[in-house]
């Protein structure tokens, strides 16, 4: 087996692993493999060890590599920071958005989704540190942005999504039970990565977003 090839199966089975740890039938957990900064045959070799979700923070990038890959059916994850002008790009380049901030985003990409394409799968990125991270929505605006996900037949949303700094896997905890804590909860959990994705599956991860443990470090 190549580096890649037992990078990958190494990473299958220790998602497994943590999954068969977790008392209850919690069901599977999707790898994402996050693709940033790697090149399409990358992707195109993951794809041939049989990984379908992959993962990228940055618009433009995905943008290019994706034609690259249309012979492939992949599933693509925008996990980057939204800006509002990205949004009409978001919606028509990826089935899947983790990183949903705040309702005018949200109110974007619902109306801007072709709905030909089928809803797209929207989970809501939410600021567990406090200061700590910019990024995510404040705990007390997540009921809001459910809201504004409801308002669209074109949105589907799917569950929350966090990214502590590394070490903080209580934070893991707190997204679990965040998620219990709303009216209607929502069945994914996106967290943990190279670094804590077994912490995270302990807590209920259904979704987990791994790039370096599975490609290596990444050129800047
Ligand atoms: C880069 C990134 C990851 C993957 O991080 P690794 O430590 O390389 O596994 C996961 N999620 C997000 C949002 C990222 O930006």
């Amino acid at each position: 087996m190549g580096n890649r090839e037992s990078a990958y199966h190494g990473i299958r089975a220790r998602i497994e692993a943590a999954s068969a740890d977790r008392p209850g039938d919690s069901g599977e957990v999707t790898l994402v493999a996050v693709s940033k900064r790697q090149p399409a045959e990358a992707i195109r070799a993951l794809d041939e060890l049989g990984q379908q979700d992959f993962g990228e923070n940055y618009l433009q990038e995905a943008i290019d590599k994706q034609p690259e890959l249309a012979d492939l059916s992949l599933t693509w994850h925008f996990i980057g920071p939204i800006q509002s002008n990205k949004t009409r790009a978001i919606a028509a380049h990826f089935d899947w958005v983790h990183s949903v901030d705040r309702a005018k985003i949200a109110r974007r990409l619902g109306e801007q989704r072709d709905p030909v394409m089928g809803p797209l799968n929207v989970l809501i990125q939410v600021n567990v540190d406090g200061e700590a991270s910019k990024s995510g929505a404040d705990p007390a605006d997540v009921p809001d942005i459910v809201s504004a996900c409801a308002e669209y037949p074109t949105l589907c949303l799917r569950g929350l999504m966090c990214i502590p700094r590394p070490g903080n896997t209580a934070a893991f905890a707190q997204l679990a039970a965040l998620n219990a804590s709303l009216a209607e909860p929502l069945p994914d959990l996106s967290m943990g990565m190279s670094g804590d994705f077994e912490a995270a599956i302990a807590e209920g991860a259904t979704v987990v977003r791994v790039g370096t443990a599975l490609f290596g470090p990444r050129d800047s």
